[in-house]
């Protein structure tokens, strides 16, 4: 399969494309992106990659990073993980706080805000210093020693993110947070800080498409079992409000983020990553969905 000249092709066919898109403001910091970045990276388990455009450039990985933060979590803990967040699709926003009223402060799935705060109150239980460990992590698995937090998007988003805190707040009143709110939502703005390259974000996912193991090195940093079940989460919840849509149009694995990133990946074969900022009505790419939705059917390549 030559992936190289399908992506130019993706990349040839998508220069007119009408992108009435908007990119994300809520988060003042993103909105200094020039919205007209496109890139895309796939990278290979037989150790080959391609890509387009701005391939190398860093973005705002945003909600991608919860896969890491999940990741962690579910190295540190059993089952029991399950019994402070469910892991069904949200039907809703991301950022709900009326679902999560209604479901008693335990979130829908880890993806979502409410999920990814519980995941990050697991890991300040946990670990000393959970920033580091997240740095830590993502450095060993992409190889890259020089990704980092974002200060600025963080401090940015620190200073609008009332409704993060007001998640935090209520799952606290149910007794589903049990760290300072503060220490949390501090921790899971660097989080979603990460400041990467599609590149870089493909080589690290994978670690998903290559059954846990590190590509050059054949190290196995997850079981088998918690790659399927994280795999199977992002398919089913990776997507805001858009899972099935994105199931349906692109048929794989993958998680976006408000920064215009999307990483998909085909287990066993490869992990594609698409950055565009401009978002559609449910906060994903629209250039990226439809660029990947490109990808697959031209290779023939979906888990279905
Ligand atoms: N940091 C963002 C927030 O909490 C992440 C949103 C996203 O990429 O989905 O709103």
């Amino acid at each position: 399969m030559n992936y190289q000249k399908i992506l130019f092709e993706i990349e040839e066919e998508l220069k007119d494309f009408p992108n009435n898109g908007k990119i994300a403001t809520y988060i003042p910091e993103l909105s200094k992106v020039n919205p007209d970045k496109f890139g895309g990276y796939l990278y290979c388990v037989n150790g080959t990659h391609s890509s387009f455009g701005d391939a190398e450039e860093r973005f705002s990985i945003q909600s991608i990073s919860k896969t890491f933060g999940l990741s962690l979590a579910m190295l540190l803990k059993g089952d029991e993980l399950w019994k402070r967040i469910d892991v069904e699709p949200s039907g809703s926003s991301y950022n709900s706080l009326y679902q999560l009223e209604r479901e008693n402060g335990i979130p829908r799935n880890p993806f979502i805000n409410s999920g990814a705060l519980v995941i990050t109150d697991i890991l300040l239980s946990e670990y000393d210093h959970p920033k580091d460990e997240i740095l830590k992590f993502v450095r060993k698995i992409s190889g890259v020693e020089s990704i980092d937090f974002d200060e600025s998007v963080a401090e940015s988003e620190k200073l609008h993110g009332h409704r993060n805190a007001a998640l935090a707040h209520l799952m606290k009143a149910f007794g589903n947070i049990h760290n300072d709110i503060n220490t949390i939502l501090d921790i899971y703005f660097y989080q979603c800080s990460l400041a990467m390259s599609c590149g870089e974000l493909a080589k690290t996912f994978m670690l998903y498409a290559n059954e846990g193991k590190i590509l050059e090195t054949n190290e196995e940093i997850m079981p088998p079992i918690k790659i399927q079940r994280i795999n199977a989460l992002m398919q089913t919840c990776g997507f805001y409000d858009e899972a099935g849509e994105f199931a349906f149009r692109v048929g794989l694995p993958g998680k976006s983020g408000v920064g215009g990133g999307i990483v998909a990946i085909h287990p066993e074969k490869y992990s594609a990553v698409v950055w565009s900022p401009k978002l559609n009505e449910k906060g994903n790419s629209l250039l990226g969905m439809e660029a990947l939705e490109r990808l697959t059917k031209k290779t023939g390549f979906s888990i279905f």
